[in-house]
């Protein structure tokens, strides 16, 4: 019960941590010099010495922790939107930290592999199943990619990728789709993957650069009341948030930067004023804060989840994650 209040007196966000394991073929020793429950402890060597900083998060996960442990802590969320609330789960991090990881998985997927999107819609249909003699439940979903502040249907079929001609809030009116069983989210994630795809290289890969959403919306109608519900819950795998060095880089390429940059802190500084009941939030700064403004603050529940890399090359972006992670839990 105390927990509870306590659960109620920091608001609906939360903020988790995880460590991505060391990639075959590379040894290191690790910035991460231990875990306790909520803590992780970073070696900070300097010229100085052995130096150590102490982050606190709701929760950490070790190099070692599974997609299932990850997902497990993330049940009540999805729970919550069958009952018809807003939820967003974020994942931030430095490109290469392992966001895509954890919302979609590893490229060569298996069932055991699979991130938190796949295992959210399974967890959607298996609880609505449960459900089935008192609720009724239609789940459609969207999928949207934002770059350059620009918003991108990912769900067309006829191969032309068309910018929303949305500018006002809420979800853009990209292609919303009917699903009844995880294979038909998996299809409709391989399309937007695909569409995603579009126009890259592997030497230019804009998936790091830009944010995309999978939007899932549930209507649910109560069979003795009729009474209706609606939740939806927003699953963004967001662009990677290291700095570039504005000398070396000109163009296109410091634009896009700027617009990482700007985004990433425009939502940063919104969670940072809701988690400190701040009565002006300040959403019109970036299209993604605009389009989730419905699903960030209110009765809405957000989890911020960051990412690090453990190779001391990465020490800096490192520090810098953890600070912003800090700063909106
Ligand atoms: P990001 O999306 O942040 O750029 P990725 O998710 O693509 O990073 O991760 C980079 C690489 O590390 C990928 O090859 C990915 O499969 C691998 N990886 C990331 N996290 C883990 C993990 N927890 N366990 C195993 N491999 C991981
Ligand atoms: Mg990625």
């Amino acid at each position: 019960k105390l927990y509870n209040q306590v659960q109620d007196l920091k608001g609906s966000i939360r903020v988790y941590c995880r460590v991505r394991p060391f990639l075959s073929g590379s040894s290191y020793l690790s910035t991460v010099d231990h875990i306790e429950e909520g803590n992780i402890i970073i070696n900070t060597p300097s010229k100085y010495g052995k130096g150590r900083k102490s982050f606190t998060f709701n929760k950490v996960f070790a190099q070692s922790a599974t997609q299932a442990e990850v997902f497990s802590d993330m049940q009540p969320l999805i729970r919550s939107v069958l009952d018809g609330y807003n939820v967003c789960i974020f994942a931030y991090g430095q490109t290469g930290s392992g966001k895509t990881y954890t919302m979609t998985g590893p490229k060569d997927l298996t069932e055991k592999s699979q991130g938190v999107n796949y295992r959210a819609l399974g967890d959607l249909f298996l609880l609505a199943e449960q459900r089935k003699d008192t609720f009724c439940y239609d789940v459609a979903v969207q999928m949207i990619e934002i770059y350059n502040e620009q918003v991108r249907d990912l769900l067309v079929t006829d191969g032309k990728i068309r910018n929303s001609s949305q500018t006002g809030l809420n979800v853009p009116d990209a292609n919303l789709m009917p699903v009844s069983s995880t294979s038909d989210v998996i299809d409709l994630m391989n399309l937007g993957q695909r569409n995603r795809a579009v126009g890259a290289t592997a030497l230019n890969d804009r998936s790091s650069r830009s944010h995309s959403c999978l939007t899932v919306h549930v209507q649910g109608r109560d069979l003795t009341s009729g009474t209706t519900l609606r939740g939806c819950m927003h699953l963004v795998d967001l662009a990677g948030s290291e700095r570039v060095d504005k000398s070396e880089v000109t163009g296109d390429r410091l634009k896009e930067a700027q617009h990482i940059n700007k985004s990433l802190s425009a939502l940063g500084d919104v969670i940072a004023s809701l988690a400190q009941k701040n009565p002006h939030v300040p959403y019109r700064n970036s299209k993604l804060t605009q389009l989730l403004q419905d699903s960030l603050g209110g009765q809405a529940k957000t989890l911020m989840f960051v990412h690090i890399s453990p190779e001391p090359d990465a020490l800096g972006e490192t520090i810098s994650t953890l600070k912003f992670a800090e700063r909106v839990a």
